[in-house]
């Protein structure tokens, strides 16, 4: 890679081993259309990966901007619950259309697609992505600025696929402090440095809590090693989120446009800096 790699070899001539590994993106549908797509990802389950995504895309919806959300995490979708969408998605002859939240942000999952959304999707890795692969090709998304896509956990088979499947334009790693310090993280970044996809940044979730009673911010899991970690890295911190009974109760109530935190400009400010 050329050190002044744009990591758009588009525009670039260099016969670099990136530029033979460039992965050949799947078509969208075409009555779409998607200006960005923003891939959260996570080392591991359970972090607020979903959380994220979610309210990005209201912080985004905020400032004005037609958002999506893509839910990749086939196996774990939680994105219509936090929303309280349990309808059926519905296809036409120009393709299968996502359900609107209350605040307008269009959203495709497995949950909207199956009979009964508590079955399990009990599929192989294949099958999974394949599935992905179809938010995007077979999804009218119409007139989307921002595309989140909430991407399966970890750096397994499914998400490689989903990376080389999707043009994804950047990539914010969600983490809590507990998995900042292990290795998993790294390898999250390191996944996303060798798909040659820009990462904006980090989100630390769960990063403190804020005493109801003196306004402390308490740092459950003790001191917090974000930034260290992205600066190991060349990263920056977009965000530290703290846990918040509320964003939880909310999430529950499917009702999680309502939170009124604004828990996530940094990372709403470096996806709308995309557009500049
Ligand atoms: P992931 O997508 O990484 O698996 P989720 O976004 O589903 O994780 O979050 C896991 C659980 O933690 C959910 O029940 C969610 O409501 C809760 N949660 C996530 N972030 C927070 C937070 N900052 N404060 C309170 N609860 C949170």
């Amino acid at each position: 890679m050329s050190q002044e790699c744009t990591h758009d070899c588009s525009s670039c001539g260099a016969d670099c081993p990136s530029r033979q590994q460039a992965p050949q993106h799947e078509a969208p549908n075409p009555n779409s259309s998607v200006k960005k797509v923003i891939g959260v990802v996570s080392g591991k389950g359970g972090v607020g990966k979903s959380m994220t995504s979610a309210l990005l895309a209201c912080a985004m919806r905020r400032r004005g901007y037609r958002c999506g959300i893509l839910d990749a995490d086939i196996t774990g979708p939680s994105i219509p619950k936090l929303f309280g969408i349990h309808g059926r998605a519905m296809a036409d002859s120009q393709g299968c259309w996502p359900i609107q939240s209350r605040m307008g942000i269009d959203v495709m999952s497995i949950n909207l697609l199956v009979e009964n959304e508590e079955d399990p999707v009990v599929w192989r890795g294949p099958v999974i992505a394949g599935a992905v692969k179809q938010f995007w090709t077979d999804v009218v998304w119409k007139d989307v600025d921002f595309l989140f896509v909430d991407m399966p956990p970890g750096t397994g088979d499914v998400p490689l696929t989903v990376f080389q499947s999707l043009p994804v334009d950047g990539i914010i790693v969600v983490a809590s402090p507990q998995e900042l310090v292990s290795m998993i993280v790294a390898k999250a970044v390191n996944m996303a440095q060798m798909m040659n996809i820009p990462i904006l940044g980090i989100v630390e979730n769960m990063s403190y809590l804020v005493c109801p009673d003196c306004g402390k911010h308490i740092s459950l899991f003790g001191d917090s090693h974000v930034d260290e970690i992205a600066a190991k890295h060349g990263l920056k911190v977009l965000s530290k989120m703290p846990i918040d009974p509320q964003l939880a109760q909310l999430a529950d109530a499917g009702r999680i446009e309502a939170y009124g935190g604004q828990v996530l400009e940094g990372a709403a400010d470096a996806v709308e800096g995309l557009l500049k």
